[in-house]
Parts: C-alpha cells; sequence; structure tokens
C-alpha cells in the first residue's frame, strides 16, 4: 500500500520533538492562545516573511476573518476560481459577500488574471487567488488591477507554505494571506488550525480581537466577533515541525523532479507546468490524463493512493445550487476537473516508492 500522504511515517522522524511539545502544554496547561501561539506566531512570521501572522483555529476561519478584516462583507462580490478546496468560496459566502468564479489558466491550472477585469463590477470588493498544489499565482497583473480598481486581495496560500512569487513569499503579496494548517497541508498541526499574515498593523490588531469574542481585555468585549482560537497543543505541534519545513519542501521538489523525468515521454499525460515566476512546493503533483477515472481505479486497485484535487468545481457543489454566485464561461475548470489526478508525494515518500507508482501509471495509461 502507498497512500497519498502518509502522516505516520513524518512522525516517526520527529516523534522526540513531538512528544515534548505536546507534553509541554498540559504541563503548563495553556490550552487555548497563550505562550505556545505568541511564539508559533512569531516564529511563523519570520519563516513567511510577514510583519504580522495572527493564528486561528482553521484556514477556512482564516478566510473568514481576513475579508472582514477587510471590510468584506453582505453585497459586496469577490473574485475567485472555482477551480480550489470548497472552503475559499464557502469563506466569501460566511461573510455575506458573492463568489464570483473565473477561469483558471489552462497550463498552471491557477487563477488566470486576463479573466479578472471582465468580472469587475460596482459592487466588486476584493480578490481571492489560490496558490493551489503550492504553485504561486501570477500575482503581478493581479496586484496592479486591483490598485487601479481599489480592491483588495486576499491570497488563499493554504496549500503554498514558503512558495514564492519572483522572491517574494505568498501570503505577503497581497493585502493579507491566509494559511491552512490541516493535518495533511505542508505544515500540519495535529488538528485544525490556521493563521493570517499581514504587514497592515491595524488590520492585525483586529485580527486578534476578532479571533477572540471582540476582546480587548479580560472583561472588555468591544464588538460581537466570534471565536476562533488556535491552541495551546497546536502551535506547539507546529512550532516543532517548523524548523523542518524547508528540508520538507526541498524534499517534495526533488520527488516531483524525480516524476517529472520519469514521466516526461510518456503519450496521453500532461506533467504539471511550472511557470517561472517563482517557487512550487508540491502541495500536490498533480498530471492531466484522459480516462481519469478508470486510471484512478486501476492505480487505487493495485494499492495506489492516487486523488483528485478536485474532481467537483465549486459553482457545480450542490450548495451553490441554491446559493448566491456568479460565474464567467468555466471551460478550462471544467475540463481540468475530469483529467486532474494526483499522485503520493510526502517528504518521506522514498524512491523505490516512486518508481512503483510510475510503474503502475505507465501500466494503467497503456491499457
Ligand atoms: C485546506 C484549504 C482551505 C481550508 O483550510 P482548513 O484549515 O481545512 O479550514 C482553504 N483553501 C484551500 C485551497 C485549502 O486547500
Amino acid at each position: 500500500m502507498i497512500p497519498l500522504v502518509d502522516l505516520r511515517a513524518q512522525y516517526r522522524t520527529i516523534k522526540d520533538e513531538i512528544d515534548e511539545a505536546v507534553r509541554r502544554v498540559i504541563e503548563n496547561t495553556t490550552f487555548i492562545l497563550g505562550e505556545e501561539t505568541e511564539r508559533f506566531e512569531e516564529e511563523f512570521s519570520g519563516f513567511s516573511g510577514a510583519r504580522f501572522c495572527v493564528g486561528c483555529a482553521s484556514g477556512t476561519d482564516a478566510i473568514v476573518l481576513a475579508l472582514e478584516g477587510l471590510g468584506v462583507g453582505p453585497g459586496d462580490e469577490v473574485i475567485t476560481v472555482s477551480f480550489t478546496f470548497f472552503a475559499t468560496a464557502e469563506a466569501i459566502s460566511i461573510v455575506g459577500a458573492t463568489p464570483v468564479f473565473i477561469d483558471v489558466d489552462s497550463d498552471s491550472l491557477l487563477m488566470d488574471p486576463t479573466k479578472i477585469e471582465a468580472a469587475i463590477t460596482e459592487r466588486t470588493k476584493a480578490i481571492v487567488p489560490v496558490h493551489l498544489y503550492g504553485q504561486p499565482v501570477d500575482m503581478q497583473p493581479i496586484m496592479e488591477l486591483a490598485q487601479r480598481h481599489g480592491l483588495v486581495v486576499v491570497e488563499d496560500a493554504a496549500q503554498a507554505h514558503g512558495a514564492t512569487y519572483r522572491g517574494n513569499p505568498v501570503g505577503t503579496l497581497g493585502h493579507a494571506g491566509i494559511f491552512s494548517f490541516y493535518p495533511g497541508k505542508n505544515l500540519g498541526a495535529y488538528g485544525d488550525a490556521g493563521c493570517i499574515v499581514t504587514g497592515d498593523p491595524e488590520l492585525a490588531t483586529w485580527l486578534r480581537m476578532a479571533r477572540d469574542h471582540g476582546r480587548t481585555g479580560k472583561y472588555v468585549h468591544d464588538f460581537v466577533a466570534r471565536s476562533s482560537r488556535m491552541d495551546g497543543i497546536q502551535a506547539a505541534v507546529l512550532r516543532a515541525k517548523l524548523p523542518h519545513l524547508r528540508r520538507w519542501n526541498n524534499r517534495r521538489a526533488e520527488l516531483a523532479k524525480m516524476y517529472t523525468a520519469e514521466l516526461r515521454d510518456l503519450p496521453n499525460i500532461q506533467l504539471p507546468q511550472i511557470g517561472d515566476a517563482g517557487e512550487h512546493v508540491f502541495h500536490l503533483y498533480v498530471v492531466k490524463v484522459s480516462r481519469r477515472d478508470q486510471i484512478l481505479a486501476q492505480l487505487q486497485a493495485r494499492g495506489i493512493g492516487a486523488g483528485v484535487h478536485y474532481p467537483v468545481p465549486v459553482h457545480q457543489q450542490p450548495a451553490y445550487a441554491g446559493r448566491r454566485h456568479a460565474q464567467s464561461d468555466l471551460p478550462v475548470t471544467i475540463r481540468a476537473s475530469t483529467e486532474v489526478l494526483s499522485l503520493p508525494i510526502y517528504p518521506e515518500f522514498g524512491a523505490v516508492q516512486l518508481e512503483e507508482v510510475v510503474a503502475a501509471l505507465k501500466f494503467a495509461l497503456a491499457g
């Protein structure tokens, strides 16, 4: 059996550090926010090159908080992609705004900046690009358009910890960036967690209150907000893992290179098209194949945990059948959702396993 991701294999390599981190929190009982969270926020802002980092309960909450903090709410439109994890659009809907879906670029499968202008109306307030699979979106034209039209930009970097665009870390290019620490992400907690990064001190201050009941003091609440705090055990686990993240990302890039070298000359398969604008951190290694569902079934029958990210575009989800949204034509999104196939990739993944995946994929493609 070769899983898509193996969190137990990672735990084995850092067991002592993790066990000590969890024990430390249980001993000092700072279970919610507290010193571990503050330290993690400092360390992650150092890692991500952002001035401020505000921890919260999940990546989804991080998008909600960032949008609210930047003044996005009912009546506003937010331009994003349908080719993403559901939460990107869900967060926009949660704040009462309307997601407006534009198509992705057929090579990168990321937001196509040339589609933005036509989607802008007088209600447009924000753009949420997604650094999907760990690959940086072409941010320069997006930031130029945002500036010209007075829009805010929230980068969904949930899959892209450590990725860069023209030398700058993702999350620091827009007005705010969000990260998810869902266990399977490149930096994963042992439960739910997320954070917002920003260079804006006022936004950071507001976010610290908004995640914790609008608090300005133990018994003082300035506004009705929400409870979305990072817990101490998650912060401690993330602190134990953060020093390993660069090495893990490098290993992912190395594995991606190996896949590409092995699969390059095969017919009937399109490999990830890596732009040269930045560094991809390969949260996922995604190929495109026709007959995707048959190939996926054949791989799974041989014990290979391939996956699909994502088989149903957000605008075609049942949740959006009866909910306010808007979209332009999305032919690339719709086609990609039938062709994408994610191959196993994680730092502890070995060359022997990679050969097995490649052999099984070659066999399936030939069949
Ligand atoms: C994982 C993910 C999220 C949501 O993060 P959670 O921590 O699971 O709430 C949002 N956007 C994208 C692109 C993701 O992959």
